[in-house]
């Protein structure tokens, strides 16, 4: 095939065949319950919705600055203030089409051919597959202790001359731990030692639970935003719940967020105008709805838990953050592709295998749904699974029974 061979080496997103094949089941009428996709059910806030709806009402529907709205840049820097404790400029603030292209933008501004980048298992997939794209080399460091907390020790043996920045995500996508103080403080010194650009995905940062927070990287370093290598990733998609409208941002030096823009003039232009009304809508608006929604998943992820807890052989790390778990279920398989795979088939379930994180023998479960979905989701796994489960299930009406080992 005469096509690019960097671009045919990137890799399918996971869920993609899954949930092909999840929509192709549900076309037919069968019940499946997806604990696949993260992504919160709620309706996207008042503000949201009556900021870009007004913008649309007065037809306003032209280019904005590369770099984002003037208005929304602002509330993203009055967000910075709060939840940061710095006060960035606006030459530090660029606006996305969503985490993800603020992230990418990130690593092709910053990477050389070759250079290498750390990245710590479990890692969200998007993340080698970015390195990989922009012509660097990700090097992963897996903890081996089982925690889903590498240790620094690990990081610090990673490292090479080439090595020229690391991808930090706490709360974690897919395991939901969040990092601790001293550790994300050692980071940033070992960082800020060795010259590296840190960044952190902080795009679930306030998702979190049990009074844990996770701590922002600037809160340990003297430096200010323009002199430290610290880049912030963050959007409306989890927090507001806002995925559809695809708006994120980078919070860096403005030497940095000057090649991004550059980045971004020659690809994009700009993030769709009515996507930047609707976040700055959402950023403005009452902010309780990140509490609640939140404390929506504090409850789901006491759901999952207690279900997964009951399921002898499984181990799961309780998660202090995200809408994810990473239970490891080696007892059953090694082989998390095909678990998923027969899981979808034989209980209707959709998970998304953890080797695709990093974690082979895993399964990234998603507590984002109901919490009658994430129940039934969780037994009928059980059912398929577990030969000292009852043998028999209710979906629906329908009794299905086990008839293998
Ligand atoms: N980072 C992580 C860790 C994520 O889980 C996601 C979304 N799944 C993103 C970034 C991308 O966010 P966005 O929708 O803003 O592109």
């Amino acid at each position: 095939m005469n096509l690019s061979q960097l671009a045919r080496s990137i890799a399918e997103p996971p869920t993609l065949k899954l949930n092909e094949e999840a929509q192709a089941l549900k076309a037919r009428g069968e019940p499946v319950i997806h604990l696949g996709i993260g992504e919160p059910k709620n309706k996207a806030p008042l503000g949201a919705i009556l900021a870009s709806a007004a913008a649309l009402t007065a037809g306003d529907l032209k280019y904005t600055p590369t770099d984002g709205l003037p208005s929304l840049k602002k509330a993203i820097l009055r967000y910075t203030e709060e939840f940061y404790d710095r006060a960035p400029a606006p030459e530090n603030v660029i606006v996305s089409e969503g985490a993800k292209q603020s992230l990418f933008n990130a690593l092709f501004s910053i990477l050389n051919p070759q250079d290498e980048v750390i990245v710590l298992a479990p890692y969200w997939v998007s993340y080698p597959e970015m390195v990989k794209m922009v012509h660097g080399a990700p090097v992963v460091v897996t903890p081996e202790d089982g925690t889903f907390h590498p240790r620094l020790e690990d990081i610090k043996e990673s490292l090479s001359p080439y090595t020229r920045a690391m991808i930090v995500n706490s709360p974690n996508n897919p395991s939901g731990v969040v990092y601790s103080e001293d550790f994300v403080g050692s980071i940033v010194e070992l960082c800020e030692k060795r010259g590296i650009y840190l960044i952190m995905d902080d795009i679930y940062h306030r998702l979190v639970f049990d009074g844990v927070t996770a701590p922002p990287a600037y809160r340990f370093t003297q430096r200010s935003i323009d002199e430290c290598k610290i880049v912030i990733i963050n959007g409306v998609s989890k927090l507001y719940g806002m995925t559809g409208a695809r708006i994120g941002w980078a919070v860096a030096g403005r030497e940095l967020i000057e090649v991004m823009t550059n980045v971004q003039a020659q690809t994009t232009s700009c993030a769709s105008v009515i996507s930047q009304y609707a976040a700055e809508g959402a950023l403005t608006g009452m902010q309780s709805v990140v509490e609640s929604l939140r404390l929506q998943m504090q409850n789901n992820r006491d759901v999952v838990m207690e279900e997964l807890q009951s399921f002898r052989g499984v181990r799961v790390v309780k998660p202090s953050g995200t809408f994810y778990c990473l239970p490891d279920f080696r007892a059953y398989s090694d082989d998390s592709l095909e678990l998923a795979r027969f899981l979808l088939r034989r209980a209707l379930v959709v998970t998304v295998p953890g080797k695709e994180f990093g974690m082979e023998g895993h399964l990234r479960l998603s507590y984002s749904g109901s919490s009658k979905e994430i129940k039934e989701g969780v037994a009928r796994i059980k059912w398929a699974l577990d030969p000292e489960s009852p043998n028999e299930i209710y979906v629906g009406d329908r009794k299905m029974i086990r008839d293998w080992q």
